[in-house]
């Protein structure tokens, strides 16, 4: 078997498919994907989450650059933990410029997970059913996002989960530029106050954000990159990798061997998985 189909196949071990249909031995990967992960089945609702990447979608070669809006001033210096964080909730759905005027969501969405999580997901916005539980990514990708922390050797509780948006977008669109420059400042002082050792942003949007760039995620995913602070108080390798949501709709071996690896350097980083 050669390198690159034995990547593939721990991928597809690692990242759930263990209730795949037996493939024949000769030829592990040469199976199809199961539908039910690539398609939905008649009768089961579509995907009712934001989708960051579009598969057509150019990349932009170039990059334009785009300034990080400046945070929400914390203070001074940024206090960790429980009560750090849940202070800046408090100001955040008191103060959001855009989840105070927005009137798609019925509830925010603020983040979950360690306080001091060595490792945090940043997605893109709720969908419907984080919208309705108040929790980042619970519905179907996030089911697909427990997956592979599971295949980290992680737990959900061990890292910590935000987005980009805190409320849900009308039908789940990709979220504005005005939305992302009013709303992100609280994302950067949740980094800030977690201060993780390593980000991975799951999606065009966060990556974005994150590394002030267009360039699209196809060619931003699985390379490091660095994520600045705005007052230069924080820096924070970031890997940049595709969204669950993506990964649902292009379920691939190319899609899961990319998006494995990408978790996998991550690991590396972290010292995770060392006997
Ligand atoms: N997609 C996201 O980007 N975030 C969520 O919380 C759920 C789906």
């Amino acid at each position: 078997m050669t390198r690159a189909r034995h990547a593939l196949l721990q991928a597809d071990r690692a990242m759930g498919l263990s209730h795949a249909p037996r493939r024949r031995e000769a030829d592990p990967l040469d199976a199809s994907v199961p539908a039910s992960l690539s398609e939905p089945a008649p009768g089961v609702p579509a995907l009712d989450l934001p989708i960051a990447e579009r598969a057509s979608a150019p990349a932009t070669p170039s990059g334009t650059a785009r300034a990080i809006p400046a945070p929400v001033a914390h203070g001074g210096i940024a206090v960790r933990g429980v009560e750090a964080l849940e202070a800046l909730r408090q100001r955040h759905d008191r103060e959001c410029p855009h989840c105070t005027t927005a009137t798609a969501h019925t509830q925010t969405v603020f983040g979950e997970g360690d306080p001091e999580a060595r490792l945090m997901f940043i997605g893109e916005a709720p969908g419907e059913t984080e919208d309705r539980l108040g929790r980042p990514f619970v519905g179907r990708a996030g089911e697909k996002l427990d997956e592979m922390i599971r295949a980290m050797g992680l737990g959900r509780e061990q890292v910590y989960i935000a987005n980009v948006l805190k409320s849900r977008p009308p039908e789940n669109r990709t979220p504005l530029q005005h939305e992302v420059d009013a709303c992100g400042p609280y994302l950067i002082e949740q980094i800030l106050t977690i201060r993780p050792e390593v980000i991975v942003t799951l999606g065009g949007p966060a990556t974005k954000l994150l590394l002030a760039t267009d360039v699209g995620i196809t060619r931003l995913r699985g390379v490091w990159s660095e994520w600045r602070s705005p007052g230069g108080e924080a820096s924070i390798p970031v890997m940049p990798t595709y969204h669950p949501a993506y990964l649902l709709r292009n379920y691939t071996p190319q899609t899961r061997g990319e998006m494995w690896s990408d978790l996998q350097a991550v690991m590396a980083r972290l010292g995770l998985g060392r006997k």
